[in-house]
């Protein structure tokens, strides 16, 4: 019996916490697949420190991991107090200085780094600082100046977010450190790119113009986090190549009623149009202090996985928490237990999916037939990934192991629901040896075993891009070398 292949994959945040000597790789040999650097924070040096250290450990673990650059994007702010945090009190006055050159705050009022924000709110709007904690009624817009009433009071520090209930602030998505981070970003190598408070699909479209100006190539990823987004959803899922359900701020900005619902849209659209998506935020929260997960957290961790997430996230619980290690394998433990007890039910009868492409409606057939005739897995030799991505979109009965020379591809494929990146070159042999020695490399490994039943998708010119045009029925047989299926 082989040990239960983990389909969701898991993202995990580096910061303070992971800094530790030591406590990368220990993160890592939980099974993170993918590292966020969040920009939001840190220098660029720190950034160039924590991505080096990532390729170090898990060179040294023997693992793949690919890193996701996340953009802080036009998150607004209050700026510094001169003296401190503050304690706001209900119903007192409180106004926020628009000015550029607004001074140090205090207990009346303090700078905020958005300095329209004045022209884009009324009186009667409600703005949420620090994720909701405290809320303020707009009373009196003036030139430059925002006076509120506290309506939820609560302490105050420097650099607190700020949203809009209802969003519609009209602030860029992209800010001048957003265009240098994505310079950073190539720099870097990111896998994939975040773009964070993405209102529509140009948005997108901009910052992978400006990736590719700097020479990047990596996959971008649409944070869904304002009540824009919502609206735009599904340009902005084409214009992706990722989604992100970005419930903090989402949260926020929406509602935190309105997020059960909104996250198994966003999913659903995610997997129509045949994007990647990530369920982000929260999910083990308690784990920053404590050493296990709330039975809510457990919870709310499966659901995402049986809403179909192709990866789960964890932020502070890994970037600043008590217990980084504990809350990957807490987060592990918990999708392979989603994973066991919910059995994919795709719909996969014509007209169920779109079909646009040769290597699409391979991987939908392959799809079909692992159900119909039970197959141990399906083996994929592609060269950009293209071919397992298609199959992920499908929710998976089998593992899909997915074969590729390209590194980076691989990289990329470890964000996929179900599938099992393998390095593996099929260059300069033709499609029938590739699928023989295929075959014969994951008996190696271990992954099949004498007399499994197998699906391998190939093209006719091994080692090329989206030429994955034909599907093989194989059996192994001794030693790992493939037979024909023969009789059904
Ligand atoms: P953040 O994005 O962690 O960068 O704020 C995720 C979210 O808002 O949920
Ligand atoms: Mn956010």
């Amino acid at each position: 019996m082989q040990p239960q292949l983990r389909r969701t994959k898991i993202i995990a945040t580096l910061g303070p916490a992971t800094d530790a000597p030591g406590a990368l790789k220990r993160l890592l040999a939980e099974g993170v697949n993918v590292v966020r650097l969040n920009l939001s924070h840190g220098t660029p040096d720190d950034h160039r420190a924590r991505a080096a250290a990532v390729r170090a450990a898990a060179a040294e673990l023997g693992n793949e991991v690919a890193i996701l650059a996340d953009l802080q994007g036009p998150k607004i702010r209050v700026e510094r107090f001169a003296n401190g945090p503050i304690e706001l009190q209900a119903e007192q006055v409180f106004t926020l200085d628009c000015r550029p050159d607004a001074p140090a705050g205090d207990a009346t009022r303090v700078g905020v780094s958005y300095h329209d924000l004045w022209r884009d709110v009324k009186p009667g709007d409600i703005l949420l600082l620090d994720d909701g904690l405290i809320a303020l009624e707009v009373l009196e817009v003036g030139k430059q100046t925002v006076r509120c009433s506290v309506l939820i009071g609560g302490r105050l520090s420097d650099r607190k977010g700020i949203n809009r209930q209802g969003g519609g602030l009209t602030v860029a998505a992209l800010s001048d450190k957003d265009r240098n981070d994505i310079k950073l970003a190539a720099e870097l190598e990111a896998d994939f790119l975040a773009v964070s408070f993405v209102k529509t699909a140009d948005d997108i479209h901009t910052a992978r113009r400006l990736l590719h100006e700097a020479g990047g190539t990596a996959a971008l990823v649409a944070k869904i986090e304002r009540a824009e987004a919502i609206v735009n959803l599904s340009e902005i899922v084409i214009a992706s190549d990722a989604v992100m359900v970005a419930r903090g701020d989402l949260g926020v900005e929406i509602g935190d009623a309105e997020l059960p619902g909104l996250q198994k849209k966003i999913i659903r659209e995610a997997l129509l149009q045949s994007r990647v998506v990530i369920t982000a935020t929260q999910m083990m929260q308690s784990m920053v202090e404590s050493p296990i997960p709330t039975r809510a957290e457990v919870l709310d961790v499966a659901n995402a996985v049986i809403d179909g997430t192709d990866a789960v996230m964890l932020s502070q619980e890994t970037a600043a928490g008590k217990h980084p290690d504990k809350a990957v394998a807490a987060m592990r433990r918990v999708c392979l237990g989603a994973e066991r007890q919910f059995e994919p039910t795709e719909d996969l009868s014509v007209g169920a999916h779109r079909l646009d492409r040769t290597d699409q409606a391979i991987a939908l057939a392959a799809m079909f037939l692992a159900g119909q005739i039970g197959v141990r897995a399906i083996v994929a030799l592609t060269e950009s990934g293209g071919t397992a991505q298609w199959l992920s979109r499908y929710r998976s009965i089998v593992p899909i192991y997915a074969l590729s020379r390209n590194a980076a591809a691989r990289r990329r494929m470890l964000l996929y629901r179900d599938v099992n990146p393998i390095d593996f070159d099929a260059q300069g042999v033709g499609p029938t040896q590739a699928a023989r020695d295929a075959i014969r490399h994951l008996f190696t490994l271990g992954h099949l075993s004498v007399d499994d039943r197998v699906i391998l998708t190939t093209g006719d010119h091994t080692g090329q891009l989206g030429g994955t045009n034909t599907l093989k029925l194989l059996k192994v047989g001794q030693g790992g070398v493939a037979e024909g299926l023969g009789e059904l």
